[in-house]
């Protein structure tokens, strides 16, 4: 199927490239049906958009850097936020444009730090990523909708047994973000989900502050919004709090619709009191765990004052102030650092914090406990994520400036969503579904060739080669990807090759057979072959 070529880097190889193939037509058919616009931007992209979103540095080691002969930076394409959020900014320029969604299937590099698993963990993959561009927060969740029914449509066609699950989305908070996950042992997420409702979450972002290991938390980090101390300056001269030494962390976490306007709210973990952060992670201080939601009463138990309730957004966090445009959601819960300002952020606050109902401690969850929603009890599974879809919200517009005039002739920014699928990912996440010990086997519709044809003497036997030639013909006809084995290899060496490249359905041609109006037949799941009448082989296979 693939050929390493260096750490983390393919050859796709014949078969492998038709499989790729397969998944990149049912993505397209299902994108273009849903409305997207297919576009294709450039691998190597100037730095400079990178730096005017900030992502230049952000992206770290994972962003592969290059420098063309006069000493310019670009960047080899991890995804293309900035490209198409560039290209919409000049073209885009009234509401009557909107809403849009471009998608490109492209090569992508991410210099990953650990490469592994052939095509799952890739440095140089294939992505087919998606951008929308919306007036207004509804708009956005409509166009979010459509592609997650999209994805849900793409998965059920690659016949993959899949789930899609709330991901933790850093910066952006709410329920704005799905990972689709093909089911299998191997995967490298856990899932936890009611299988009495719909609830399903990954325990990434929880495992992540669980482990406390910098290698989590700066890919927790990696995803979290800069911070906007400003904007946070009011609410905390309200409350006199002194930003520089009690506030450790500020995250925007989500945006809401309040009284018409986009409010957005920010989270500030405050580390109060005289308590030193050591203390706490030592489980020095009695009532407090530096790796979950202090309560309400353990707040008060240990500062001796009672958090308090200032505004209405729809959340139980601690404290809550609506200042001019910017609601700030302040939190007097403490969380773990490893070191002196290195703070675990972007985690799951803003979901847990959106959404009271679904606070869980995921991190100690075992088969059995009660679903957060209270509507069942939990299971686990491992995952492979192979899709991901995301409200942006405007983060990216904002900051590059993309705005359509509205009705009124006034600027807004562009609501963004993205939508990411993992092509070449799919190939490994299939496999690890779908074997047995003989090797693959491929669901239909990925499977690099639906049919083969083994003909036990095609250059000996004058009636094996035409009939042989014939069925090809009119498999071919009936639309079945079909290819006939001439090597002239023994029937053992030629099944087990069928086997391991794990094509659905073999068909076998032989003299004795023919003689009887029948083929051998044998599905890859079957325990044994079947005489099946000559004349029925392409509707039997169809
Ligand atoms: P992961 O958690 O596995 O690192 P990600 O969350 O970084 O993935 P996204 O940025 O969400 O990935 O990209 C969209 C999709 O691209 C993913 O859902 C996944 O299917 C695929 N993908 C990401 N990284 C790789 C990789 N290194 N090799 C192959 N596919 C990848
Ligand atoms: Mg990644
Ligand atoms: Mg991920
Ligand atoms: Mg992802």
């Amino acid at each position: 199927m693939i050929k390493r070529l260096g750490s983390g880097i393919y050859t796709y190889m014949p078969m492998g490239l038709k499989v790729i193939r397969k998944v990149e037509a049912i993505v397209r058919e299902e994108m273009n049906q849903a409305g997207a616009v297919e576009l294709l931007m450039p691998l190597v992209q100037p730095a400079e958009l990178w730096q005017e979103t900030g992502r230049w540095d952000k992206m770290g080691p994972e962003l592969l850097r290059i420098k063309d002969r006069h000493g310019r930076d670009y960047a080899f394409q991890p995804t293309s936020e900035e490209v198409i959020t560039d290209v919409v900014r000049s073209e885009i320029k009234s509401y009557r444009q909107i809403p849009l969604n471009f998608y490109h299937i492209q090569t992508k590099f991410r210099d990953e730090r650990r490469p592994r698993f052939g095509l799952m963990r890739g440095r140089e993959f294939t992505m087919k990523d998606a951008y929308s561009f919306d007036r207004d927060l509804e708009g956005m969740q409509k166009s979010y909708k459509i592609m997650y029914d999209a994805y849900t449509r793409i998965f059920t066609r690659f016949g993959l047994q899949f789930r899609a699950v709330a991901a933790d989305n850093g910066a952006i908070g709410g329920t704005g973000s799905h990972e689709f996950h093909v089911i299998a042992g191997t995967g490298e997420d856990a899932l936890v989900y009611c299988p009495s409702s719909d609830y399903a979450a990954n325990m990434e972002a929880a495992e992540a502050i669980a482990t406390g290991s910098r290698a989590a938390a700066g890919a927790a980090l990696a995803k979290t919004a800069t911070p906007k101390a400003s904007k946070c300056e009011d609410v905390a001269a309200q409350l006199k709090i002194d930003l520089k030494t009690t506030v450790k962390t500020i995250a925007l976490t989500s945006e809401k619709e309040v009284d018409g306007k986009v409010a957005k709210q920010y989270f500030m973990l405050l580390l109060r009191g005289d308590h030193e952060l050591n203390e706490i992670k030592a489980g020095k201080v009695p009532g407090l765990n530096p790796y979950r939601f202090s309560t309400e009463e353990e707040i008060k138990e240990v500062y001796g004052c009672a958090p308090g309730y200032l505004g209405p957004i729809g959340t139980k966090a601690p404290v809550t102030v609506v200042a001019d445009r910017t609601v700030a959601l302040m939190s007097d819960f403490v969380t773990g650092a490893n070191e002196v300002d290195f703070h675990f952020t972007g985690a799951n606050w803003g979901r847990d914090m959106a959404e009271p109902s679904l606070v869980a401690d995921l991190r100690n969850v075992v088969e059995g406990d009660p679903s957060p929603d209270g509507k069942g009890v939990l299971a686990i599974e491992r995952g492979i994520e192979v899709g991901h879809v995301f409200q942006l919200g405007t983060a990216y517009s904002e900051s590059m400036q993309a705005t359509f005039l509205d009705e009124n002739g006034k600027p807004a920014p562009l609501q963004m969503g993205c939508y990411g699928i993992g092509i070449t990912r799919i190939l490994g996440a299939a496999i690890e579904q779908n074997f047995d010990d003989k090797g693959i086997i491929w669901p239909t519709s990925l499977a690099p060739f639906e049919l083969v044809l083994c003909p036990m003497g095609y250059d000996r036997s004058e009636m094996v080669k035409e009939e042989t030639d014939k069925l090809y013909a009119a498999a071919q006809a009936a639309g079945i990807d079909v290819i006939v084995d001439d090597r002239g290899l023994r029937p053992g060496a030629m099944f087990a090759d069928w086997e391991l490249i794990g094509v659905p359905h073999r068909v076998v041609i032989g003299e004795r057979g023919l003689k009887e109006g029948n083929l051998e037949y044998q599905g890859r799941r079957d325990a044994e072959a079947s005489a099946v009448a000559l004349a029925d082989i392409v509707s039997f296979v169809k």
